[in-house]
Formats: structure tokens, sequence, C-alpha cells
């Protein structure tokens, strides 16, 4: 990028590292945009394993959405269990089918396709039990829609390379991200970091002396001189 600023130059420098360290990031299959927000849904505060097992029951338990939308609350909440806080989960998965059905009269997402990243947003937010993260994750992998989806990983890992400071939260990262980057470089980016996070950059003892990151890290800096704890942005 032509005059770019010094944190856009470190962006870059985080981007392209991360992409010679990990190479072009692979994920578990995309779904159909219901699937993906149903299966996000389900991986809130759970391992990838567990949501997809849990998916792949509610698939064989159920014929279709609109089983699952009419079931009892409890049968739901069992089927979902190994997702842990079905609770919650089991009424938010059907929260999300009224609202979709009531609009469309069908189990269909495409028509956020036509609307903007905003509107698309602004839409599935509005569904009780589906925020920000979530509905990025699908308005980036279904939609291809210019969005910068934070969780927990890349919160952290933002934080700790002084890409915002140590009170932002998931909605000004993932704007600070976005101002930074091109948007082709999102999905990459997005994946990247959550790999750094579960392999390298991870909650507790993060392992900063062989992270291909240390030179732009101030956290890991400051770490291997032992400044500060483990744990900090934990
Ligand atoms: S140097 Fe340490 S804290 Fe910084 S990104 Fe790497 S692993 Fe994370």
């Amino acid at each position: 990028m032509a005059n770019e600023t010094a944190a856009q130059q470190k962006a870059a420098t985080i981007y392209k590292r991360l992409m010679d360290y990990y190479g072009q990031p692979t994920w578990r299959a995309h779904y159909e945009p219901l699937d993906e927000l149903v299966l996000t849904i389900l991986s809130q505060n759970t391992t990838d394993v567990n949501s997809e097992k849990a998916f792949r029951r509610l698939k064989v338990a159920f014929p279709s959405w609109q089983a699952v939308m009419e079931a009892p609350l409890s049968l739901l909440m069992e089927t979902i269990r190994i997702a842990g806080l079905a609770y919650q989960k089991a009424p938010r998965i059907q929260a999300a089918l009224h609202r979709i059905y009531d609009r469309e009269g069908e189990f269909d997402l495409s028509f956020l396709a036509d609307m903007s990243t905003e509107e698309a947003e602004a839409w599935l937010t509005a569904v009780h039990g589906i925020g920000q993260k979530t509905a990025s994750i699908v308005l980036l992998f279904c939609f291809d829609k210019p969005t910068f989806p934070v969780d927990t990983h890349v919160l952290r890992i933002s934080k700790r390379l002084g890409i915002v400071p140590g009170h932002a939260n998931t909605l000004s990262t993932r704007k600070t991200w976005e101002a930074l980057i091109p948007s082709a470089w999102y999905y990459p980016l997005h994946l990247n970091i959550i790999r750094h996070g579960r392999e390298t950059c991870r909650a507790r003892q993060p392992l900063c002396e062989q992270c291909p990151l240390l030179d732009v890290c101030p956290f890991g800096q400051a770490r291997v001189e032992e400044i500060v704890p483990d744990t900090r942005y934990g």
C-alpha cells in the first residue's frame, strides 16, 4: 500500500509472517449459510470437535429445520448436549430459525447476499444469542462479505501484539484490523491467527521464544525478558 502507516506496515508484517510460518490456511468444510449459523452457535465456548459432533447429532435426530424449530426444548437440549451450554444454545437455535422462517417463509439465508455487510450483520445480531462474532463468521465464510471475525484468540493476540490496547473489545479490535489490512486478507489472517493462538500464542505459556512474531510483539519481548506474567491478556 502507498503511504502505509506504521500500524499498516506492522499488520502487513504479521500477515506475511503467519502466511510464511503456517502457510495458506485450511479450515473445516464450509456449510450452507444456515448450517454454518447453527454450527457457529454450537461452537460457542467449546471445541470444534464437540460442536461438530453436536451438529451431526442434530442432523441425524431431526429430519428438517422445521422439526428443529418445533422440537420440545428439552429434546433439542439433550441432542446437542455434547456442545455444552445446551440450555442457552438450544433456545438460540430455535430463535434464529423462527426469525428466518418468519421473514422468508422458508429456512434460507440467501437474502443476506443482497444486503450490505452492515445491514446483514444488523439483521443477524438482532436474533437473540447471535453476537457479532457469529454474524461475522457467517458473513465472511458463506457470503464473502468484508468483515474480520474476532474471537478469543484474535482478541488476545491482537492485544499482545499491540495492534489494539489492553482494554479493547471485540468490536474495536475488528474495526482496527479492518482499517489496517485489505479485505482479501481477512479470511486467511483470521484463520492463521486462530491457529497461532492454538499452537503458539496460547492463553497460558505462549511459546514466545519460537514465535515468528517475537520481534514485533511487545508482550512477547517483555515476557522473554521475564517482565510480565504468562496469563496477561489470557
Ligand atoms: S511473541 Fe509470544 S505473545 Fe507475542 S505473538 Fe508470539 S507467542 Fe504471542
